[in-house]
């Protein structure tokens, strides 16, 4: 990719490049809602740029990035390429100088409104080690896992944005040893450091998207924390899968960076073996090779790192998994979430949920205030954070980020 250079000064380690320049809804102490693209340090109002981009107010003064979205991606990527233009080089473009803003005055909302959403379980390591905690250690994975990427229908309307705080759970669990069911606070509450991608093109009913005509359906991706509560997903999950124990809260991050911007950090996924049935197929490279880590801030304590793992371990890539999620004619809308499931690696310090880190309870993190944790506690911070770096460039996804209130 061609080097570019800004007029505007941009940190050095900047999620927010010339070379991402995602979207998201914002708002002001001034100013309703309306899209935004993330420069540096700054946000630029597209509103004050729709003549100049050809735009109609109402979709660039609007809650949710649907509508913008729906105009497809020879409109959305040109705006992408149309500000790239006006920020490079050595003259500042006195327009998007006037319609920026410092990031810190914006306040951030749910970028998209999500009509459907759907959780994958794709990453090997995370369901193997799930299955060796919970089922057989010498046949961790089901016998439909490598044929099938694995996923469930979840909750839109609990779908919140980063910073919004998560209430712990209360809900049905059965303690251990016991005969009956108990209604109590979940004390299992857990995170899943996961991507979601965010459909940009809807299908009709009866269509299949290909994997060859996935990428023309993907907008861009967000990072998201699939929180849960273990002990509720436990005695629930049989035989109909996650409910409840998944559907309080997930949060995710407010910028959401496209499909285009990722291209150069796209890489060759884990080989497939067995060989996956035909609408499964896919050409070129599947993965993207993302940066991801989750971080824990105790109450008034000193935050540290529990996890550093990367989107390029996933075994099912997003190709594969909106090929199959229409492969019978199941239809898509703009705006639909698709989250990938915990993405976990191979070593310990890549594993994407406390279930795994703590495993199962059974090896305590000890944390630098001395505390320990198998799973967060009230007045917990956990955030994940994400970013794809190649020959000096950087695009990121910033962070998602949620505290832990206690159950009410
Ligand atoms: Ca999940």
């Amino acid at each position: 990719m061609k080097k570019l250079e800004s007029w505007l000064e941009i940190p050095q380690d900047s999620d927010f490049s010339i070379y991402n320049l995602p979207f998201g809804i914002f708002s002001t102490v001034a100013r309703g809602k309306r899209i935004g693209v993330a420069i540096g340090d700054q946000v630029i109002d597209l509103s004050m740029l729709a003549k100049k981009l050809k735009l109609d107010k109402e979709v660039v003064e609007n809650n949710y990035l649907n509508d913008f979205i729906a105009l497809g991606k020879d409109v959305t990527n040109g705006v992408r390429l149309k500000l790239q233009e006006w920020l490079s080089g050595a003259d500042e473009d006195l327009d998007v100088k006037e319609a920026m803003l410092s990031s810190k005055d914006a306040v951030m909302h749910m970028p998209v409104k999500v009509g459907d959403y759907t959780d994958f379980y794709s990453s090997m390591e995370h369901a193997t080690n799930v299955g060796k905690m919970f089922r057989d250690p010498e046949n961790a994975l089901l016998p439909n896992w490598k044929h099938i990427p694995v996923g469930y229908h979840g909750r839109a309307s609990s779908i919140i944005p980063s910073g919004t705080p998560i209430r712990r759970p209360k809900g049905q669990v059965m303690p251990k040893d016991a005969t009956e069911p108990v209604y109590q606070a979940s004390e299992r509450l857990d995170m899943e450091l996961e991507m979601a991608f965010i459909v940009g093109k809807e299908t009709e009913l009866g269509e299949s998207i290909t994997t060859a005509n996935a990428d023309d359906h993907i907008f861009g991706m967000v990072l998201f924390n699939d929180w849960s509560a273990r002990d509720i997903q436990k005695w629930e999950y049989v035989p109909l899968g996650p409910f409840l124990g998944k559907s309080f809260a997930s949060s995710a991050s407010p910028w959401v960076v496209t499909l285009e911007a990722l291209k150069p950090f796209s890489v060759q996924g884990p080989e497939q073996d067995p060989k996956v049935l035909s609408y499964l197929e896919y050409e070129g490279e599947g993965n993207y090779d993302v940066n991801l880590s989750v971080d824990i801030t105790p109450k008034d304590g000193e935050t540290e790192r529990i996890c550093n793992s990367n989107y390029r371990y996933m075994y099912w890539n997003q190709k594969q998994q909106l090929a199959h999620h229409t492969v019978n004619g199941c239809n898509v809308n703009v705006g639909d979430m698709m989250a990938s499931g915990t993405i976990s690696g191979k070593d310990e310090n890549s594993y994407g949920s406390m279930l795994e880190i703590a495993w199962a309870g059974t090896k305590p993190l000890t944390l630098k205030d001395g505390s320990t944790r198998v799973f967060f506690k009230d007045g917990d911070t956990v955030t994940i954070k994400g970013h794809a770096e190649k020959d000096g460039m950087r695009v990121g996804f910033g962070e998602v980020t949620a505290e832990i209130l206690p159950a009410l």
